[in-house]
């Protein structure tokens, strides 16, 4: 039997690479192994860590070994020890932080070891006996009482004693009554709150299936009888995917496998939840972030125990402990939400194809605009029409060069229809607040951040100005405090200001709805949208929040105010983007028994990506995308890994980044750099770009470098930070 385990501990320092060996005493020899998490002594602390292999002996003598303190009741799954390392080997992290992503909750660096109890409530059931006394008169009842039994007759599953009074007219004291007669039981049940999803759009029951996602279906089914593929369904916003995903999950079920349901923002896009929870039930774990860590962790046991096995959340339910995994989902695959922000940056696409490689289980992922990279990668399965046959919405791009006024007099006339009509309009302009920048008339004076070299955007209603980056915030000025005019003028407009403006246009004709961080932060997204789909007509305003997969029948006219803003991004993904975009809110428009439109403003109408959009052709959009990117060696064709050095001093920042790329020699591919980016956060910062085709190679290459670097002088006082596939 195995005497040691071999153990990661989880910390968050970057130096400290295990695995340390542990001997274990004989009472923890059956119950440990990979995947165990244990709490160990480590350095005069007591630490939680990860077994990641265990071993007969160790090169260590033995009077060297320590012996773990305590065997933790939950372990990771040993598919997914290896999986948390591989995230971290990838994306040039430490090993603490990838298996972190696979702890139970509440385990993850840095944390201490706490349980939680589940939450219980009490139902009252009707039983045979009250049956038979509701149905013979022999029976004595009053008619609180047979009214009692008649509801709970109604309800066979029962009903929370908490909800009796209102639901069926009987207090809990009137029903242990009855439970003292043995008519009723009542039983306290594990309760498992499931976060509400407000149901948005129209829910259908279960349709009957087009004959393309009968195809599509078919196909997937064929896939999960012969083990791992890679498929990508393109349909056309309106084309039915979520049921096809449905159907996909209800047929790796009967295979006796477990789902992933992966999904860009809860949220956002609560329909997919709210049908995979209305179909499967209880066999439907959730795991999202606005979880507490109690339900998170119930969940979590939930799916590892087997009693869920079907898995729906955002990014990290690529981690969920799903049983048998047969199937993962990943719904709106070019969703940019997909990739982690902080370390490790993972892009849980690639973890999901990793793991459903490594699982044999089938990867399907979903969109109406997919990604260069999948298009090239996957097979395709295409639902090319609307589930009712509907055209997709004729698109115009309408020419803002010389306008001088937020909307475009097509789009005055658009809203005015949609107002006539009683309809609904969705307006999008990706840039929130009221103006971007403030500037003095008089001396010039901008508005800049204190901590990052950017501007201060005005938001009107919260009366102040702050910075989008570090969130520092001052009241609105009044006067200039350098020359002290009091004409300040105001550039740029935000979702704010053209909340505002469509009021104004508009007169009262139409409701404004705005949706954007900060009504989100305030009302909540939920909130906002479940008060749009109610109105009976109405514009929803808002960032690109508002083009995300939302299925409202009435809205007939989708708007984007500035496209210019994403497409003149300095990025290579800022055409797809673009495309995107624009598609995604073609696809919000015309989904019900009206037709719509949809009207881009844009300086440059002739713009590649905007052309394709207004054509609906994603096939041919991604051809020349490829090519291009074939053309300039960008991913799929390379792998670019970005560097970046930051110092509350800039000569510390640079002379790091100078050392890494001293550091760093790549092979099959070219650095570029180091480059100053703005300051943020207060912090100077350099990026170093590395283009390769050697992605291992590059990742090797750029984690000795920074081990080297940060161990030497140049290091002292830098932070380091890696983005593998930066989107
Ligand atoms: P997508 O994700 O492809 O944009 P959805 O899955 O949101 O499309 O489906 C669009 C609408 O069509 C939804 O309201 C859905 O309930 C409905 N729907 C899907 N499949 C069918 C079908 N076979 N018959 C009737 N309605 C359907
Ligand atoms: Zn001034
Ligand atoms: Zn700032």
């Amino acid at each position: 039997m195995s005497a040691i385990a071999k153990v990661e501990p989880l910390t968050t320092a970057r130096a400290l690479r295990g695995p340390f060996d542990y001997r274990l005493p004989e009472a923890m020899q059956g119950s440990v192994g990979v995947g165990s998490v244990l709490l160990v002594p480590f350095a005069r602390r007591k630490i939680l860590g990860v077994v990641t292999a265990m071993a007969e002996s160790s090169d260590l003598p033995d009077e060297k070994l320590a012996e773990p303190l305590k065997v933790l009741d939950s372990g990771v799954p040993a598919p997914l020890v290896d999986l948390g390392l591989w995230v971290a080997e990838q994306y040039c992290s430490t090993p603490a932080r990838g298996l972190a992503l696979v702890t139970p909750p509440g385990t993850g660096t840095g944390a201490s070891a706490k349980s939680s109890k589940p939450k219980t409530a009490f139902y009252a059931t009707i039983t045979d006996a009250g049956k038979s006394a509701l149905a013979s008169d022999e029976v004595r009842l009053t008619d609180l009482q047979r009214q009692a039994l008649v509801g709970l007759a109604a309800n066979p599953e029962g009903i929370a004693t908490a909800k009796a009074e209102n639901s069926i007219g009987s207090s809990i004291a009137a029903l242990r009554r009855l439970e003292g007669r043995e008519l009723v039981v009542i039983d306290a049940r594990e309760q498992r709150r499931v976060p509400t999803a407000t149901a948005i759009g129209n829910l259908v029951e279960r349709p009957e299936l087009t004959a393309d996602q009968s195809a599509a279906l078919a196909q997937i089914a064929d896939a999960l009888d012969h083990g791992h593929e890679d498929l990508l369904l393109h349909g056309v916003t309106g084309s039915g995917k979520t049921e096809v995903y449905l159907g996909a999950a209800e047929a790796a079920i009967e295979r006796g496998s477990g789902v992933i349901v992966m999904v860009p923002e809860i949220a956002l896009t609560p329909q997919v939840l709210t049908r995979f929870s209305a179909r499967f039930k209880d066999r439907v774990a959730v795991l999202h972030s606005q979880l507490s860590p109690g339900e998170r962790h119930d969940e979590w046991l939930r799916l590892q125990r087997g009693e869920a096995t079907i898995a729906v959340g955002p990014r990290s339910a690529v981690f969920a402990p799903v049983k048998n995994l047969g199937l993962v989902i990943v719904d709106e695959e070019h969703d940019a939400s997909y990739k982690q922000d902080g370390d490790p940056r993972y892009d849980a696409r690639e973890v999901a194809l990793r793991r459903a490689f490594v699982e044999r289980a089938v990867l399907l992922s979903g969109s109406a605009t997919p990604r260069a990279e999948s298009w090239q990668r996957s097979r395709r399965i295409k639902l090319p029409l609307r589930v009712d046959g509907s055209p997709l919405p004729p698109v115009s791009l309408v020419d803002m060069s010389g306008q001088r006024t937020a909307l475009h007099p097509q789009t005055s006339a658009a809203l005015a229809s949609v107002a006539a009509r009683g309809e609904k309009a969705i307006v999008l302009l990706n840039r929130r607040g009221w103006s971007n920048y403030l500037t003095c008339q008089s001396c010039g004076r901008a508005w800049i951040c204190p901590n990052c070299d950017v501007t201060l955007v005005l938001h009107m209603q919260r009366s102040e100005v702050s910075c989008h980056h570090c969130g520092h915030r001052e009241r609105v000025p009044e006067h200039c405090p350098d020359c002290d005019s009091a004409s300040i003028a105001r550039h740029g407009a935000g979702t704010e200001r053209l909340e505002h403006e469509l009021r104004d246009a508009l007169g009262g004709s139409l409701e404004v709805f705005r949706l954007d961080a900060d009504t989100a932060g305030r009302e909540g997204v939920a909130s906002v949208l479940g008060r749009f789909e109610a109105a009976t007509s109405g514009v929803l305003v808002g960032t690109q929040m508002v083009a995300k997969g939302h299925d409202f029948p009435d809205v007939t006219l989708g708007v984007v105010i500035d496209a210019d803003s994403t497409l003149n991004f300095p990025d290579f993904r800022a055409e797809e983007r673009t495309f995107a975009l624009v598609a995604q809110l073609a696809g919000r428009s015309g989904r019900g028994s009206r037709e719509g439109k949809v009207i881009v403003q844009t300086a440059s109408p002739d713009a590649r990506a905007l052309r394709f959009a207004a054509n609906h052709d994603a096939s041919g959009f991604v051809h020349e995308e490829l090519q291009r990117r074939e053309a300039f060696g960008y991913p799929p064709f390379s792998h670019i890994i970005k560097l970046q050095t930051a110092s509350l001093d800039h000569t510390r920042a640079q002379a790091a980044a100078d050392a890494l790329m001293r550091a760093i020699e790549v092979h099959d591919g070219r650095m570029i750099g180091p480059a100053p980016l703005f300051k943020r956060k207060g912090l100077e910062r350099f990026q170093i770009e590395i283009k390769s085709l050697d992605r291992g190679g590059a990742v090797t290459a750029v984690r000795e470098a920074i081990e080297l670097v940060s161990a030497s002088a140049a290091g002292r006082e830098v932070k380091f930070s890696v983005d593998v596939d930066p989107q």
